[in-house]
Order: structure tokens, then C-alpha cells, then sequence
């Protein structure tokens, strides 16, 4: 196919646009591929939509080949079948939701395992239909708190998500490893560079969860890996190696010490080494901070107040309390709450006056039995010393709560943690029977008893992988996209307003189409220093430039990608091409 930039729906722009913090944002717009309707809402201009269906294609061919099937579900949800699972509460703000003209509630749909898991009891009954596996690529809506990057994260975006339904436990583990195979096919094909992290801390068992994770110094993930083995996770996903327990007798009796003007960590540090007179040095790790917030159960009114207990020189990570804590949500305390709370001496809260008053008090991992601390006396102006861990008090339960931080030891033991930054591309999980339980999703099995179904949920984001690329393959003069996605093979570029030169490109491009190469060709009546710009900008991987060299018989092929320029015989140029791009 030959697309003429003359008549081609496509302004480029030569200034960033003002809302734009990373370059595929930048580029994508200043190169015309999408433009912003509204916070996080999108519209792919012709060169866009190109890129997006690439992609799209890449997506179904391998779902295909792995046996998932497709189908299409509406946007336009009814609210039921999300209210069965709880999701219409648990979802908060999170989703858009809608009434028709008759008062029923409506939402546009954040992901669908509701409406796969009734479909699939709806059509299937007996364990003679199973496993099965669907999928659909699919507009998604979610009411982003903050709608950022470009396509990068929308409000409204495409995924590609996809539902495994098995009998049994080993079934679920085939369906979750013939994804992850798909998807390393998938984003290899798409030349992205991704690693794949562990993303929860396998309470639901083994690789229940892992991520793919696209590397770009932009994405808003963080995670960890090690310097000596292949382990690498999600932060919210690392579990806190624990030390042994120690043993308890002989341990120094825990004393009230005072502790004036001591209401942060440095200033009790400051005094335990210098005016108390202890005679041992103590560093931040040495106390026991207590963070007190509170968390709520979806749908429910109350807020429980609970106390945090985590070695001092850590702070809290807000994102991994919010994931230890799920579904419920978390808040800091009020001075309302505090007020009614007077046991709650601010800056000196200890673990006893919580667990006299009835607070839920979890500890990090590292305060096991035997370790002994400092901390608050739960008195203005005083802290206790040696506190210890299982003998003066026994905390509720562990929480992974505390900052990771790079030169941890990894959890597998083998070298210590580093932080890098990504963009989550991909997502596999093993759900088990949540939504199945829910609907009661059953097939009768060879003795006549009902099998409750095991089900899967995997999902690409489609849209998002288009900004992916773009952060991945850009110089400084505009996008490089990879052949797999590009817009277009080949950019024809006519350099000059001879009648020879356009007649020749125009054969060549002819040719090139005959050839099944996709054109795009600069037939506009432009400056050759205008068209050269919009073809680096534009990222087609071959540029070809019909100019003076045509009168001797040469015309000049240039890779969008390295640079290099090479003169072709014009005769060989088509040959030439067409061997870049099988290549
Ligand atoms: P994130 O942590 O980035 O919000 P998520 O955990 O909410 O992602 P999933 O619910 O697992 O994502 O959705 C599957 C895939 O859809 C993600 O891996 C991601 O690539 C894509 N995706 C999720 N939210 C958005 C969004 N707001 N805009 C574009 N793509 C998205
Ligand atoms: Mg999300």
C-alpha cells in the first residue's frame, strides 16, 4: 500500500506539547499519532491507529496460536454480576459508573472476569468441555486517580485480557505457563526489553502473580532485583528475609528511661548516646518505631485504628502498607482521633498501651522473638529500653510494611537488592476460584459430582505498549520505531522538484507496493529540509531519498535506526529494500 503524505490526515508540530513529562508523550503527539481529548482520553490519528493495530495483531496471532479463543463483551456492563463479587464496592472511586434512563446502574468495564466466569457457566456444564481458555482485545475504562503520560496510562485504553478456566490446580498451573510462555513471545516479537517480576508475596502460593515489566527510567514502577541471582520483584512484592528467633533468658530487664525533648528517632538517638549515660552506643536500627493509622473494610463505616511497630531507621512505604492491608483502605490518624485516643502519647507510643487499649499491633519481620528494643514509654519524655520482642510483648502478627531499600539482602539469600524503574506491559495471574465461588461455577465431573472451576486472569495492555515503544525507541530527532509495528516499511522521500525526480520515486514507490512493501511516500510540496525532519520524526526504519543522485543513477537509503546512509543503484534499490525488510 502507498500512503501520500498529501493527502495523509496528519499534522506534525514543531513544539513540544505543554502537558507533555515523558518523550513518548512528546513525540507521539508533536508526530501526529494521537491527540488528547481529555484527561487520559486519546484519539489515534491514521499513523497511530497503524501502530496500534500492529501491535494488536502481534497480540492475537500468539493468542491464537497458545489456543485461546477470542470474543468481544460490551464496555456497558450491568452492575450485578460486580456487585456478586463485591468489586462494585471494593472498586471505589476507581470505576465510571452510570444509570440508564430507568435508574438501573451501569459501569464501563475495568477488567471482566465477572462476565467470563458467567459466560463459561452459562455455555459449559460438563468436564468434558474443559480447559478452556478466552480472550478479547478490548477498550477497558478506569477512573485513573492520576491520568499520566500520554497513553502511558489513560482512563480510557485497550487490553488485551484473557481468562483460563481448568478443572483442577495442575490445570491452572499448564493455562498460567502456556501464558507467560505467549507473552515472552509476544514482547519479543514487539523488541521490548521487560523483565519479569514476582508481584505479590506468594501468600496464594509460588508464581500465583508475576508482571512483566518494560525497563524505561520513566515507568512508575519500581523494582528490586538481585545483584547475584535472577530473582527480581515488584516492591510491594518482596518479602522481608526474617533473622532466626533468639533466645530469651539472660536478656537485660526492659527500664523506663527519661528521655526529654525526644520525639523523633535522631533526637533519641542523639540522647541515648551522649546524655543517658548508658554506656553502649545504639543507631536508629536500634528502636522500635510505632506508626499508628487506620484501615477500613470495603463497605464498612468503621475505622480501626492499628499500631505499626518497624525498626527505626525504616520508614513506612506507603504502597507496600496499602498492598499488605487489601481491600481494605488505610489512612493517617486525625488529631479527632488522637484526642480520643489519649493512651496515644505522639512521639512516644510504645507497644504496651496499644495492646492494653485493644490495638491491632504488627510488627516488620525483623522484630522476632529475642530482639530487644528501644521505644516510646508510651509517657511524654520517656522511653523504654530492652524491649524485648516475645517477652514483653507479643505483637498481633507481621506486616510488610517497611521501606526496601537497595542493598538489602535478597530474599532468596543469593547477593542484594537494587532498584530499577518500569511500566507494567503484562500481568498473569492465578486466581483460583474467587469469581468461580462467586457464581458458582461447576462441571460435572466423570463420577457425577460437581468440580468447582479454576480460573486465571492475564492481561496486555495493547494501548500502553504503543508509549512503551515509543519510550524505548526514540532519539533525539523523534520516534525509531522497531520493524514489527512501524506505521509504514519504507518513507519515500522526494527530495526536488525536477519532474524526473517525482516520476522516479513515484515508479519506485509503485514498485516497492507491487513488491507488498508498505509506502509511505513525501509527495507534498515541501522544502526537502521540512520533509528529512518529518521523516525522522515519523520513525519509519527505512528512509528512501529520490533527489539530485537520480540523474546518475543512485538514490540514497538511510536506517531511521543507526543512521548510516548508503547510495543504492536505483535498480537495485527495490530488491535492496524488500531484503532490510524480510530480513
Ligand atoms: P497499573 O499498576 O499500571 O495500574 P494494573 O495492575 O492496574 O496496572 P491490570 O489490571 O493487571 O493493571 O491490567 C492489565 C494491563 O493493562 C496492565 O499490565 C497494563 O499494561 C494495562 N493497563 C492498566 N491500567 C492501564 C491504564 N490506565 N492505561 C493503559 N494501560 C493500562
Ligand atoms: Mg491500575
Amino acid at each position: 500500500m502507498i500512503t501520500r503524505m498529501s493527502s495523509l490526515f496528519l499534522r506534525t508540530l514543531r513544539e513540544d506539547p505543554a502537558d507533555a513529562e515523558v518523550p513518548s508523550h512528546r513525540l507521539l503527539v508533536r508526530a501526529g499519532y494521537v491527540r488528547r481529548v481529555a484527561p487520559g482520553g486519546f484519539s489515534w490519528l491514521p499513523l497511530g491507529l497503524r501502530v496500534l493495530r500492529n501491535i494488536e495483531n502481534v497480540v492475537r496471532e500468539e493468542m491464537d496460536a497458545m489456543g485461546a479463543q477470542e470474543i468481544q463483551f460490551p464496555a456497558l456492563l450491568p452492575r450485578e454480576p460486580y456487585e456478586r463479587t463485591g468489586r462494585w464496592t471494593e472498586y471505589g472511586d476507581g470505576i465510571f459508573r452510570l444509570k440508564d434512563r430507568k435508574g438501573a446502574d451501569y459501569l464501563l468495564g475495568p477488567t471482566h472476569e465477572e462476565l467470563f466466569a458467567l459466560t463459561v457457566k452459562g455455555e459449559y456444564s460438563s468436564y468434558k468441555d474443559y480447559p478452556v481458555t478466552l480472550y478479547q482485545i478490548q477498550t477497558k475504562y478506569r477512573d485513573e486517580a492520576r491520568p499520566r503520560a500520554g497513553i502511558l496510562r489513560g482512563r480510557e485504553f485497550v487490553m488485551k485480557d484473557s481468562y483460563s478456566f481448568d478443572l483442577d490446580d495442575e490445570g491452572l498451573a499448564r493455562s498460567y505457563q502456556a501464558h507467560r510462555d505467549a507473552y515472552i513471545r509476544i514482547f519479543d516479537r514487539l523488541g521490548i526489553e521487560y523483565v519479569i517480576v514476582a508481584a505479590t508475596s506468594g501468600a496464594m502460593g509460588g508464581s500465583a502473580s508475576e508482571e512483566f515489566l518494560a525497563v524505561a527510567e520513566t515507568g512508575e514502577d519500581t523494582y528490586v532485583r538481585s545483584t547475584e541471582s535472577g530473582y527480581a520483584a515488584n516492591v510491594e512484592a518482596v518479602v522481608t528475609p526474617a533473622p532466626p528467633a533468639r533466645p530469651v533468658d539472660g536478656l537485660p530487664a526492659a527500664q523506663v528511661h527519661h528521655t526529654p525533648g525526644t520525639p523523633t528517632i535522631a533526637t533519641l538517638v542523639e540522647y541515648l548516646n551522649n546524655q543517658a549515660g548508658l554506656g553502649r552506643t545504639f543507631t536508629a536500627a536500634d528502636t522500635l518505631k510505632n506508626v499508628i493509622v487506620k484501615t477500613r473494610q470495603p463497605g464498612a463505616k468503621d475505622w480501626e485504628i492499628i499500631g505499626i511497630g518497624l525498626p527505626g531507621d525504616r520508614e513506612v512505604d506507603q504502597k507496600r502498607l496499602e498492598v499488605a492491608l487489601e481491600p481494605a483502605e488505610v489512612a493517617l490518624l486525625e488529631e479527632a482521633d488522637f484526642t480520643a485516643n489519649p493512651f496515644l502519647v505522639k512521639g512516644y507510643i510504645g507497644p504496651k498501651a496499644l495492646q492494653d487499649n485493644g490495638i491491632r499491633y504488627l510488627v516488620d519481620p525483623r522484630v522476632v522473638t529475642g530482639t530487644a528494643w528501644v521505644t516510646g514509654a508510651d509517657k511524654a519524655d520517656h522511653h523504654v529500653v530492652d524491649l524485648v520482642a516475645g517477652r514483653d510483648f507479643t505483637p498481633d502478627g507481621t506486616i510488610e510494611a517497611a521501606e526496601v531499600r537497595e542493598g538489602d539482602t535478597s530474599p532468596d539469600g543469593k547477593g542484594t537488592l537494587v532498584a530499577a524503574r518500569g511500566i507494567e506491559i503484562g500481568h498473569i495471574f492465578q486466581l483460583g476460584r474467587k469469581y468461580t465461588n462467586a457464581f458458582e461455577v461447576d462441571a460435572l465431573g466423570a463420577d457425577s459430582k460437581p468440580i468447582r472451576i479454576t480460573m486465571g486472569s492475564y492481561g496486555v495492555g495493547v494501548s500502553r505498549l504503543v508509549g512503551v515503544l515509543a519510550e524505548q525507541y526514540h532519539d533525539e530527532l523523534g520516534l525509531v520505531w522497531p520493524r514489527a509495528v512501524a506505521p509504514a516499511d519504507v518513507h519515500v522521500v522526494i527530495a526536488g522538484k525536477d519532474e524526473a525526480v517525482i516520476s522516479g520515486a513515484e515508479k519506485l514507490a509503485a514498485e516497492l507496493d507491487e513488491a507488498g512493501v508498505r509506502v509511505l511516500l513525501d509527495d507534498r510540496k515541501a522544502t526537502p529540509g521540512v520533509k528529512f525532519a518529518d521523516a525522522e520524526l515519523i520513525g519509519v526504519p527505512s528512509i528512501l531519498v529520490v533527489g539530485r543522485g537520480l540523474a546518475k543513477g543512485v538514490v540514497e537509503v538511510k536506517d531511521r535506526a543507526s543512521g548510516d546512509r548508503q547510495d543504492v543503484p536505483v535498480d537495485e534499490v527495490v530488491t535492496h529494500l524488500v531484503k532490510l525488510i524480510r530480513r
